[in-house]
């Protein structure tokens, strides 16, 4: 069983809120229970959080995602403080302190921005605070932007060096084809991201219409390019966080090189 040593965490929108667009508090609750709980096993702990915009418009009372722009990011602004007014509620629960961190692919691709992002980090970590991780929607359009935080948070894990990089979706894991199908299968290891699982993740995102699985495979081909192992599992039962960590089957494992 390996041991890991800094795990970096990303929860999705789907597991963060209702249909509704409300928050799920209980999953919320559980989520911040586990990592105060791996924290207090002196592992480095980031959570990659999705779900500003979605908190945002249940705040001002929006019933569809707006396509403009402006209007996105305006709602991502009222949403990220919530959603970080609900996580410094929940960790200091189980005694843990967060620290908001927006970042851009800037930050992670100059230099120096990405050296003073590392010091925070560690900063962070020497003091026992859990930094929650999510872009800067205020200044980050189009071309400076990573666009999704499955990747946002494959490129967060290779920055800060970390070991493990966890997913929490919707589903189990990557299957071989649209899970919807009853002969969908999932796939329990991946040593090499080939053509049959970008197809798995493509063939399906199209008939689905969500891009879900493929940024997970882009975010894998970075975590296991930089030796980072990387989990799928389900997000609405985060104990599947302690059975990666201690090495029993759950989700769909990426395994990097060293890991064979
Ligand atoms: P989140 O990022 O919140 O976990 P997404 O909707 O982005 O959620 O991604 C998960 C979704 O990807 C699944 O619910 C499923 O509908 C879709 N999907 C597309 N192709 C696949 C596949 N091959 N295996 C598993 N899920 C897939």
């Amino acid at each position: 069983m390996a041991d890991y040593n800094r795990i970096v965490v990303k929860v999705g929108t789907s597991t963060l809120t209702y249909g509704n667009g409300k928050l799920n508090l209980s999953g919320i609750e559980r989520l911040s229970m586990v990592l105060s709980d791996i924290a207090n096993q002196n592992k480095d702990v980031v959570l990659v959080t999705s779900g500003a915009i979605g908190v945002g418009m249940s705040k001002l009372g929006f019933k569809e995602r707006p396509y403009d722009i402006g209007l996105k990011q305006a709602l991502a602004a009222v949403g990220q403080g919530l959603l970080m007014q609900t996580y410094e509620k929940m960790f200091a629960e189980y005694g843990r302190v967060v620290a908001q961190i927006l970042i851009t692919k800037e930050d992670i691709f100059l230099e120096d921005r990405s050296i003073n992002a590392v010091n925070t980090f560690n900063a962070l970590f020497k003091h026992n605070v859990i930094p929650i991780v999510n872009e800067n929607d205020t200044i980050a359009t189009d071309e400076i932007k990573i666009g999704d935080n499955d990747v946002l948070s494959a490129y967060v894990a290779k920055l800060i060096k970390a070991d493990l990089l966890i997913l929490l979706s919707d589903i189990d894991g990557l299957y071989d084809k649209n899970p919807a199908l009853e002969d969908a299968k999932l796939i329990r290891r991946v040593y090499s991201i080939d053509d049959s699982i970008t197809s798995a993740a493509e063939d399906t995102s199209s008939i689905l219409g969500t891009g879900g699985m493929r940024t997970k495979i882009n975010a894998a081909r970075i975590a296991m390019e930089n030796g980072i192992l990387m989990a799928i599992v389900n997000g609405s039962r985060p104990d599947n966080i302690y059975d990666i960590i201690s090495g029993r089957e759950a989700g769909t494992l990426f395994l990097p090189d060293r890991k064979l």
